[in-house]
């Protein structure tokens, strides 16, 4: 079965594991602090914290923003769960924003018209969170716009866009959002295994995640009540959790950072085959930005024709291993207590009725890809 997604470990991430081992630090020694730094210098962020993963940075994300109960937090129903829970972690609560048709990211329209009515009502959400589906890029420029009016904080749940650019910047560099999110899992861009990073270039939120990430617990002597009682001494300042990233993992990301071009490129020349060879078919493919260059986490099409589940299993039968995403958050059980249905975000509801996620990872051969094109072919045609 060719999968939709894989990790490529070589073995110089191998060796970079293995050195860790060898050390005196498996976590808290200068491997994480090198990766930050790695981290920035590719994004162009001023200040990274890492993390065990990219969920724990979401919910530092929303602390550090200052979500409390009480609150709301806005996102899309087209993510994975970890994108909506942060905000219910905190206290908040949680609201969405459909999605455009054809980039599959917020729509910005929607976005405008509901915080209007919001501002009427009073009720204004404290944060939005962006999702870059699929590695492409949202229009931060347009969005920043509006959360600049109504001074919401714009966190990007990037952990589909490590390696894509918006304009002529990197995902990541915060130019026009207060945080952005990573996620190393092994699916994503590059992995350690479990972990992510959140990125910001204002120093004080880069000291409220520090210490939300880290028991909330801090040994910066000006930021203490009262005195010293010597070079031990720590004060908890916060309720904090321990979302560290260990040094082994920290070594597999920074191995694994050196290659990030390298793998965005490949799959870049993976998604321009398909959209070649997938043109003649009864689907849609995904659009092209000409203001951004995605990261090509997910290569997604829509059938237009056929019955996704047939397809779906049409294709596992003949070794091509199709997945979905996303089922849209707002029609999880868990979530109805908060009173969402049916209908209430119509465009993400009909995206996940006919979506599929090809098979794209760096490691794809010209085999394997040439199986799922004529596979897709035999099934569809
Ligand atoms: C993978 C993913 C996450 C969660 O990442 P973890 O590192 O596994 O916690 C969050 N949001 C989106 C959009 C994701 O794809």
């Amino acid at each position: 079965m060719i999968p939709y997604g894989k990790h490529l470990v070589d073995e110089d991430d191998i060796d970079a594991v293995v050195d860790v081992l060898r050390n005196q630090f498996l976590t808290q020694g200068t491997v994480v602090p090198q990766f930050e730094q790695a981290l920035c210098e590719y994004t162009k962020a001023k200040h990274c914290v890492a993390v065990n993963s990219a969920t724990s940075g979401l919910h530092v994300a929303c602390l550090a923003a200052g979500v409390v109960a009480g609150d709301s937090v806005w996102t899309v129903p087209n993510s994975f769960v970890a994108s909506a829970n942060c905000a219910l972690y905190c206290g908040a609560s949680i609201d969405f924003v459909d999605i455009d048709p054809d980039t599959r990211n917020i729509d910005i329209d929607a976005l405008e018209q509901k915080l209007l009515n919001a501002a009427n009502l009073n009720r204004l959400p404290k944060a939005l969170i962006l999702v870059h589906f699929s590695g492409l890029s949202c229009d931060m420029q347009a969005i920043h716009r509006l959360t600049q009016v109504y001074s919401i904080v714009l966190i990007e749940d990037a952990a589909h866009g490590l390696g894509g650019s918006y304009q002529q910047s990197k995902i990541g560099s915060c130019v026009y959002s207060d945080m952005t999110v990573l996620s190393f899992h092994p699916v994503k861009s590059i992995t350690s295994a479990e972990g992510g990073a959140v990125l910001t270039n204002q120093s004080q939120l880069h000291e409220k995640l520090k210490l939300f990430a880290k028991h909330g617990v801090t040994k910066d002597a000006s930021q203490y009540q009262g005195e010293s009682h010597g070079p031990w001494y720590y004060q908890q300042i916060e309720l904090g959790y321990n979302y560290r990233l260990s040094d082994m993992q920290a070594a597999l990301g920074l191995s694994q950072l050196k290659k990030l071009d390298v793998f965005i490129q490949k799959r870049s020349e993976l998604a321009k085959v398909y959209d070649k060879e997938l043109a003649d078919l009864p689907l849609k493919l995904p659009i092209v930005q000409t203001q951004s260059q995605s990261a090509w986490h997910l290569y997604m099409v829509e059938l237009t024709q056929h019955q996704r589940l047939d397809v779906y299993q049409q294709l596992h039968n003949k070794g091509v291993g199709v997945n979905v995403h996303y089922i849209p958050i707002h029609l999880q059980p868990f979530y109805q207590q908060f009173g969402f249905k049916q209908g209430d975000f119509p465009v993400s509801e009909h995206f996940y009725q006919n979506a599929l996620t090809l098979p794209l990872f760096p490691s794809l051969t010209a085999t394997e890809q040439t199986k799922v094109i004529d596979t897709l072919h035999q099934v569809l045609l």
